[in-house]
């Protein structure tokens, strides 16, 4: 479902990514961890083009873009296959982006009815479902300021899913949470691994990872030092990846 191949960015000269290259299949968790700088949410970030890569390639369900050749493509067919590859994603960040002067519902109806054109009753019947999926059924009416940052967290994982997409991308989502807080959207991201749901997530939370992960990506100096499964986070082969658990764990 997602395939990453050869990714490379690099800021003012700066190399970030220095040619990525990862699979996710259908239903499984990606845990993508590294120390900070390493460049894990450039890699995020560049799966829904928030960044574009300098080179290689991002296929996720049928649509593919080819970085190489990208900037050399017509504005039109730019706009056409950004749109196509966004269309399979959803994006969970740090902190939670969610519009102040709106409601929790109409926070979560906006991507769905403005960007895919659907209609509001649906959107809205969607958007009840998801929140009491993620134990929010009776604060669709408030606004951000009035929940706690982990029940903004998970509004912030409902609007993700709203949009319907293959796979959920969330960058490090509960390191900016309270310790106490931390539980409860971890919590919702187990719930969601064990409905089937296509996940790559960046995080420093090593025995989540440990629990959830089919797939684990470490990454160091913008290349993947090390990947399998969750066996990486118990028994690292590389000095690189033991340093780091040593230092977290
Ligand atoms: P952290 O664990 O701290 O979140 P990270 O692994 O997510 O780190 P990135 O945010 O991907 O790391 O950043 C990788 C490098 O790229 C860093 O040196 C960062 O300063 C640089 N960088 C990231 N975004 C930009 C940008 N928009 N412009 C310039 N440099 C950037
Ligand atoms: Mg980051």
């Amino acid at each position: 479902l997602v395939e990453v191949r050869g990714l490379r960015k690099a800021f003012d000269g700066t190399p970030v990514l220095e040619g990525v290259s990862f699979e996710a299949t259908e239903g499984t968790v990606t845990a993508v961890l590294g120390p900070s700088g390493s460049g894990k949410s450039t890699l995020l970030r560049s799966l829904n083009v928030l960044e574009v890569p300098d080179a290689g390639t991002v296929r996720l369900a049928d649509d593919e873009i080819d970085f190489g050749t990208f900037a050399g493509l017509g504005r039109a067919q730019q706009k056409r296959q950004l749109a196509a590859l966004r269309g399979h994603s959803g994006m969970v960040f740090q902190s939670h982006h969610l519009f102040p002067h709106r409601t929790v519902l109409q926070n979560l109806v906006e991507g769905p009815v403005q960007v895919q054109h659907r209609p509001l009753a649906e959107a809205e019947a969607d958007a009840h479902r998801l929140l009491d999926q993620v134990g929010l059924a009776d604060r669709a009416a408030a606004y951000p300021s009035q929940l706690s940052g982990g029940q903004q967290q998970r509004v912030g994982i409902a609007r993700a899913l709203a949009l319907h997409p293959d796979v959920v991308l969330l960058d490090e989502p509960t390191s900016a949470l309270d310790p106490e807080l931390v539980g409860e959207v971890l919590g919702v991201v187990r719930d969601l691994a064990a409905q089937g749901r296509t996940m790559v997530i960046v995080t420093h939370e090593v025995r989540f990872a440990r629990d959830v992960a089919d797939q684990v990506l470490f990454l160091d100096g913008g290349v993947i030092a090390e990947q399998g499964g969750a066996e990486v986070l118990t028994d690292p082969q590389h000095e690189r990846t033991r340093q780091f658990l040593s230092r977290v764990l």
